[in-house]
């Protein structure tokens, strides 16, 4: 199995070859946005860099690598207008491209080290670098390889190298041979609540004082959006960018202490709901919708696959069809089960916190989805990680009916 992964480093001592060569592939892509715009459907990247590297090349200025590389972004940014377009999503229009990143591939346009960066830019190879972060320093063993990264320049102008690593995973986490699993609610109330198949072992991951402040930052942006006015939009920008940070942060945190625990228990297999089908079906609850179309639950989540799979514990995806309504104990499923924070079963009787039940139907979810894959054997690699993910495997009212 392989492991991906994005650092950030932060690099020092920037100059103007940066700014230069950011403006200049900008003009670049645009350049070629517009021929494809004008073509009026997608070209192929092959196709696109035959039309486009002349000009590229001789009139802006690009090095040869650049110049390939802007044919296949901007024909692949087209090739997702095309998929949106078809699903009814957007019109067909000229996509704009900002300044702000560039991709360079590595050996060809970038070398990288723990303290510095050598970067191909239009004023010839250059080296910057980079802002000492502990946590970084891992990946510079030999043990990571590196692909096609990301130059970004943030809005003060510093810039950040988005590193692109992968490696083999040595020992593959075997699901058909696990024996104990853990589930994993994420949510509001508590950020994350884990139990595990010894039921003894269950822990409250709680936000404390991050509930409050997420609702400092809803309403404020609520307030915000109501105004609509152009600078209540410019502070809206700025508060989405910290509140995206702060939460990160959160979620590194949180997501450590969730794979710690499963560690300490043995834990061989992650169970995590797969929030994004619960997204794309209709009548969710408005609450529930909140909840699902937040990016920081998937965020928690996958920091939490990441770190997992670091460890060498196994994430499985699972249904996440009524985890709030069915009771952990005798599987009544019910949306009167669940009153606020607790849960009470009106056919068991049995009642414990909401979350905490959630997360045992999520790690019976997770054993279950052991049986079926032992009998059907069939796996797939889930869209958004690297976990398993079984695309028949439904919620077990539906299996009934
Ligand atoms: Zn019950």
């Amino acid at each position: 199995m392989e492991l991906t992964k994005t650092v950030v480093l932060k690099l020092r001592e920037t100059d103007n070859s940066l700014d230069k060569t950011l403006e200049k592939y900008a003009e670049g892509m645009n350049f070629a946005s517009k021929v494809v715009y004008e073509n009026k459907k997608p070209l192929s990247a092959n196709k696109l860099q035959k039309i486009t590297y002349k000009h590229l090349r001789e009139k802006i200025g690009l090095k040869s690598q650049m110049s390939c590389n802007v044919a296949r972004q901007v024909a692949g940014a087209y090739k997702t207008l095309q998929k949106q377009l078809k699903e009814g999503k957007t019109r067909w229009q000229q996509i704009k491209f900002k300044p702000t990143n560039i991709t360079f591939s590595y050996r060809r346009d970038f070398s990288i080290n723990k303290k510095e960066v050598s970067i191909t830019t239009l004023d010839g190879r250059k080296k910057y670098k980079i802002a000492n972060y502990r946590y970084a320093e891992k990946y510079f063993d030999s043990s990571w390889k590196y692909l096609a990264s990301k130059l970004v320049k943030q809005k003060d102008d510093s810039y950040y190298f988005h590193l692109s690593c992968w490696k083999e995973m040595i020992e593959e986490p075997d699901i058909t041979k696990a024996s104990n699993f853990m589930g994993v609610d994420v949510g509001i109330n508590y950020l994350a609540v884990a139990t595990t198949t010894d039921k003894k072992k269950n822990r409250f991951f709680s936000g404390g004082e991050i509930k409050n402040i997420r609702n400092i930052f809803s309403k404020q942006r609520e307030m915000l959006q109501k105004k609509g006015t152009r600078s209540a939009k410019r502070v809206l920008k700025h508060l989405s960018g910290r509140e995206k940070r702060f939460m990160r942060c959160v979620n590194h945190v949180v997501s450590k202490k969730v794979v710690a625990f499963a560690k300490e228990n043995k834990v061989s297999v992650i169970g995590l709901e797969d929030l994004k089908g619960i997204r794309d079906r209709a009548r969710v609850r408005k609450k529930q919708r909140y909840r699902h179309n937040s990016w920081a639950f998937r965020q928690l989540q996958n920091f939490i696959e990441y770190k997992a799979l670091e460890q060498g514990i196994g994430v499985v995806y699972v249904d996440a069809k009524y985890t709030s309504q069915t009771c952990s104990r005798c599987g009544h499923i019910n949306k009167n089960n669940r009153n606020g924070l607790n849960f009470l079963c009106k056919t068991c009787g049995c009642g414990l916190n909401a979350d905490l039940n959630g997360a045992r139907n999520i790690e019976h979810r997770t054993r279950d989805f052991r049986h079926v894959l032992e009998s059907q054997g069939c796996v797939v690699n889930h869209p958004y990680g690297n976990g398993y993910c079984l695309a028949e495997f439904q919620a077990p009212s539906e299996r009934e009916g």
